[in-house]
């Protein structure tokens, strides 16, 4: 083991919430979040019901509140994410309805500024930095490629792998790729500039197709121990999940409903596959969505997942955030 950091992450299925914190304009809102709790728990205050009923804990590994920078939740996050490195397949994932954090935890408001970075780019720019620290141990070889699910369809968006023998990689086998070399942060940065503008391609607005969509970012990492010859293979799937949000039966027609359905069918899929991995089911039902085939080399087995449940504080979505919070309960 390189990266022996693992062992006080326990278990292969791990799951952390965060709260987004109002956003500008609403700074004096009533919030729903009662008490957050040292140890994992968080209190939700139900303002629509009385006594004993309005309060409800749920608990999770661990629980980030407002405040929280996104430099913490790297830190929280580190561990897994150099476990690839020792060759683990990772998983993590960013649930909740939109407009509850999703995109800022994986990504970030704001490309250009670091201080600022989500998950995704600090995951690169440490597996980067790291392989270059043991390039004299290890040579690793890193590559990295976009996948966005939309009713049930995947499309490659964007790919950027200097492994060029598809039969090496873990997990997704995507045909026809175009590889291109990449050996730093910013080669990635350029590639998913080009995979945020693809996947606009055809959509009325970028935000709502963004909703709607699952975005799986990849990176394979391949490595070679210069003295033993043994070869390390590792993946990790950053995915940006579509918002989690039920719509209104009543008011979705056609097209719309029948994207609602595939999100409702491919969440509540990934959330079975997570919970029988998690109860040491004997079948794991990767079979009922496109997402959890995609990504069945990565969940179970040796893999590790993580999953970041995001919610909002604001009075009006407490509805969701039960629900959300109920969702994850049953796959920590
Ligand atoms: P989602 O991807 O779940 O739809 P976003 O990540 O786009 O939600 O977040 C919605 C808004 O809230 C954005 O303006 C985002 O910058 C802001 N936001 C989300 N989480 C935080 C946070 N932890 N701190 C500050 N602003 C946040
Ligand atoms: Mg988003």
């Amino acid at each position: 083991m390189l990266y022996n950091q693992v062992q006080d992450l326990k278990g292969t299925i791990r799951v952390y919430c965060r709260v987004r914190p109002f956003l500008q304009g609403q700074a004096n809102g009533q919030s729903t979040i009662d008490h957050i709790g040292e140890n994992g728990n968080i209190m939700i205050v139900n303002p629509l019901k009385q006594g004993k009923e309005a309060r409800k804990v749920f608990s999770f590994n661990k629980v980030f509140g407002p405040n929280v920078s996104q430099e913490q939740i790297y830190i929280d996050t580190q561990p897994l994410i150099r476990s690839v490195l020792d060759g683990f397949n990772v998983c993590i994932f960013a649930y909740g309805q939109t407009g509850s954090g999703k995109t800022y935890t994986m990504s970030g408001p704001d490309l250009t500024t670091e201080l600022t970075w989500g998950v995704n780019y600090r995951a690169l720019r440490d597996l980067f930095q790291i392989s270059k620290e043991r390039a004299d141990v290890v040579k690793y070889e890193v590559g990295v490629q976009m996948i966005e699910i939309y009713n049930e369809q995947f499309t490659l968006t964007a790919c950027t792998l200097d492994i060029r023998n598809n039969s090496q990689l873990n997990g997704l086998n995507v045909p026809d790729a175009s590889w291109v070399p990449v050996s730093n942060t910013r080669d990635v940065l350029e590639m998913m500039r080009i995979g945020q503008k693809n996947r606009a391609v055809g959509a009325t607005a970028l935000n709502e197709r963004s909703s709607r969509s699952h975005s799986v970012l990849t990176i394979h990492v391949y490595g070679k121990e210069l003295v033993s010859g043994s070869i390390l293979k590792g993946c990790l799937h950053l995915v940006d999940l579509a918002g989690s949000e039920r719509v209104d039966k009543s008011e979705a027609v056609g097209d719309r409903l029948k994207e609602a359905q595939h999100i409702n069918r491919s969440l509540s899929a990934l959330g079975d596959v997570i919970s029988a991995l998690a109860q040491k089911s004997a079948h794991i039902p990767y079979r009922n969505s496109k997402l959890t085939q995609v990504l069945q080399d990565s969940l179970g087995g040796q893999a590790k997942t993580l999953m970041f449940v995001h919610i909002s504080p604001e009075v009006n979505a407490i509805g969701e955030t039960i629900s959300t919070l109920k969702f994850a309960e049953r796959v920590a």
